[in-house]
């Protein structure tokens, strides 16, 4: 099949976008960034965008414009900064690529966005499909974009028979999305199949009935709209157990930074390690609900506070063997805080955080723990479970 089916001629684009267009003055959303033109906020937007839902980037989007109002305040900003205020967000290397390419348009080009696609993909982070964001939405040129929305409402537009994800998919489908966006409302005409493509043409049971591109829709001719895109294996899910270990003398923390080849470079953490079902077999984890409403930090006294079951107990070897070796810290018994579970790429994470008092052993060079305060660790930007764990710990209040 070429870039779009044989039957599918200039009249049908034609077509196809005015449909679109009169969607969109009509159905159009609002969106705190799609308020100006502005390439910067737009760049913003869609770096958050990836991966995450709009609920959840709204207030992240808000907080981070204030903060850095435009490019040269974000270059002017220490990564820590930039990370701290994508806390919870999660991919956190586009944080550090946002605030790298900032650091570029700035030096390099004189705070001044490119406009075309191909230019905007020079820049650290910014793939084919925010170049043509940016192009398209700040600047009004005609540049191609293909997210999950539009990659499901074109395959279905189109009756793409192929897998999308795939190369020759993906070749065909940026081809059709630079033949169909219109030439002279670019803009508008990409939010438009984003949005059609999230709320009408929808992952399971399109709306096809109400669907104002439905005239022109090869699927739904051909009854086949269920079936397209045609779906990719799942991956492999593995299961594993990992420990996060405050270990604490007097008011403050062993913590480190991830190095940049790490998984969360750049933010800080307790001491986490993977572990076996085996060497934690023994270890007795308070039930989460319990330890949510009980556990805070109070200096050196039990953090379950009424001598109940989850008094200090012996940290198995394995574990307390492991924590010399990383750190050169001596430690012995631990107090359970909580268990959390969470997923990392195509990892299932059952988190066990632990922590113990600091007995002996000085801390090992160059391995980057430090000793943290409270108030540092309010001030770092710590990953996701990180942050959890200090804020049962009391340290977040
Ligand atoms: Fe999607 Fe149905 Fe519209 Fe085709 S008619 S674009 S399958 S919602």
């Amino acid at each position: 099949m070429s870039a779009y089916p044989k039957d599918l001629d200039q009249g049908w684009r034609r077509r196809l976008r005015s449909r679109v267009l009169r969607w969109y003055d009509q159905n159009g959303r609002k969106l705190p960034w799609r308020e100006s033109a502005d390439p910067y906020r737009i760049w913003v937007s869609e770096i958050m965008l990836q991966q995450t839902t709009v609920t959840a980037v709204v207030p992240y989007f808000e907080r981070f414009i204030e903060r850095f109002p435009d490019v040269r305040r974000l270059a002017e900003a220490e990564q820590g900064q930039v990370l701290r205020l994508w806390e919870g967000l999660g991919y956190y290397s586009r944080a550090r690529n946002l605030h790298k390419a900032a650091g570029v348009i700035v030096r390099d080009l004189d705070g001044r966005f490119p406009e075309p696609a191909d230019e905007l993909k020079q820049l650290p982070g910014i793939g084919p499909y925010t170049a043509g964001a940016i192009s398209s939405f700040a600047f009004n040129q005609p540049a191609a974009i293909l997210e999950a929305n539009t990659l499901r409402l074109y395959s279905r537009l189109i009756a793409l028979d192929i897998d999308p994800r795939g190369t020759e998919g993906q070749k065909k489908l940026w081809k059709f999305a630079g033949w169909i966006v219109s030439r002279k409302r670019a803009a508008d005409f990409n939010q438009a199949v984003m949005d059609i493509g999230s709320q009408v043409c929808r992952p399971v049971d399109p709306k096809c009935s109400t669907c104002p591109l439905m005239p022109s829709c090869k699927s739904f001719e051909e009854g086949r709209q269920s079936e397209i895109p045609l779906k990719n294996p799942k991956p492999q899910i593995t299961d594993i157990t990992e420990v996060s270990i405050a270990v604490r003398k007097g008011g403050r923390f062993l913590l480190r930074q991830h190095a940049d080849n790490e998984r969360w470079a750049g933010l800080w953490d307790f001491i986490r390690f993977e572990v076996s079902d085996t060497d934690v077999a023994n270890v007795q984890m308070p039930e989460r609900r319990r330890a949510k409403a009980t556990a805070t930090l109070s200096g050196q006294q039990s953090l379950f506070g009424d001598g109940g079951a989850e008094s200090l107990s012996q940290l198995p070897p394995a574990l307390s063997q492991r924590v010399t070796e990383l750190t050169g810290a001596v430690v012995g018994s631990y107090e359970p805080i909580t268990e959390i579970r969470h997923a990392v790429t195509r990892y299932r994470i059952r988190l066990l955080c632990l922590v113990c008092d600091h007995e002996s052993g000085r801390l090992k060079q160059g391995t980057g723990y430090q000793w943290c305060s409270q108030s540092q660790l309010r001030e770092l930007p710590l990953s996701t479970t990180g942050r959890r764990f200090a804020t049962l710990l009391g340290s977040c209040k």
